[in-house]
């Protein structure tokens, strides 16, 4: 990695680069960096630990986003990465840098988006550290969960079909609509919703089958990508299967945008991706399918194209 930056390699390297130079072997480490979360054996059950951060010109606009959603998203996409392994949100610790100058009602606000999020996941607040930043401000949650049977990216086996827990490309183009129209946008737009304060979805109905599971966070295909990657498979995965909502499409056509570009490639929807032996009946929306070694993207016509793992990375 000597003169290249961090652009050039991206943050897929990197991410593999610390799994192969930390790799533990540890009979209580079940998993480690590379899931959504990490998973340790305990007597009983097991022991849920994950951790995301929010940085202000990053992550999030304050043009855009009120204290409150900030909040609830800060926990929210923690909580998801719960979900992801089939576990239960228990507690939670944040880590918190904010500007001497902020108003106390931001704080205030801050903490009521934080707290309704906490009593919505049925999770607490045992701790974390505050601080003051010069400029930017930025927010971190650690949360931790339990599950009786942790679900791995790993699972995935040849045969085994996909699912999608809900419509994708919904919070890109949320996004879009900020981008393109400012906050002059009437705030309970389902798209700006699902960008500013997502709500995420409780596995516990597809947790007994799931072989696999992960939480949509950069975009299906890169996360795909990952999944098929740590479980050491191919996907097809069906263009027409790909949920799009009526108002998604309304609106990415409007804006000149591609719907099923941002359904491919847009971050931060946080619905599951998961996948399950083809014999079991799911309430949940097929998308394809678990192969070989094959990466595609098969459309209506039966076009195949390679899935290139397109989506937000940092770097
Ligand atoms: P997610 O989108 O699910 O939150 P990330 O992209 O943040 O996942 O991280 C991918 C994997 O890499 C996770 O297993 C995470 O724990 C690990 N990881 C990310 N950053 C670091 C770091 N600084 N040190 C150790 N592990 C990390
Ligand atoms: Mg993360």
């Amino acid at each position: 990695m000597s003169k290249k930056t961090l652009h050039h390699v991206g943050e897929l390297y990197l991410i593999t680069h610390l799994q192969k130079n930390f790799k533990y072997n540890l009979k209580s480490l079940i998993a480690g960096i590379g899931d959504d979360a990490a998973v340790i054996k305990c007597e009983e059950d097991y022991l849920l630990l994950t951790t995301d951060m929010m940085l202000e010109g990053v992550h999030f606009d304050l043009h855009y986003i009120t204290p409150y959603q900030l909040g609830f998203k800060l926990i929210s996409v923690n909580v998801s990465d719960i979900y992801a392994m089939g576990g239960t949100p228990q507690y939670a610790l944040l880590n918190i840098a904010l500007r001497k100058n902020s108003e106390t009602s931001f704080f205030n606000m801050l903490f009521k988006g934080i707290k309704h999020a906490l009593s919505y996941y049925k999770t607490v607040l045992i701790g974390g550290d505050i601080s003051a930043v010069k400029k930017d401000i930025s927010l971190a949650a650690t949360v931790v969960g339990s599950t009786k049977k942790p679900i791995l990216r790993s699972g995935a086996r040849e045969g085994d079909k996909i699912y999608v827990t809900g419509y994708l490309g919904e919070s890109a183009c949320g996004l879009e609509i900020l981008k393109k129209k400012g906050v002059c946008v009437k705030p309970s737009n389902n798209l700006l919703k699902r960008h500013l304060m997502p709500i995420v979805k409780n596995p516990d109905k597809i947790k007994e089958i799931a072989t696999s599971m992960m939480d949509i966070s950069d975009g299906l295909l890169i996360d795909l990508t990952r999944l098929c990657d740590e479980s050491r498979v191919g996907a097809k995965i069906y263009e027409d299967k790909i949920p799009i909502s009526l108002q998604m499409k309304r609106v990415a056509l409007s804006l000149g945008l591609s719907p099923i570009e941002l359904a491919m490639t847009g971050g931060e929807d946080y619905e599951l991706l998961f996948t399950a032996p083809p014999d079991k009946k799911i309430q949940a929306i097929y998308i394809g399918d678990i192969v070989k070694t094959e990466r595609v993207i098969i459309n209506k016509q039966g076009t195949k194209k390679e899935i290139k793992p397109f989506g937000y990375q940092h770097f």
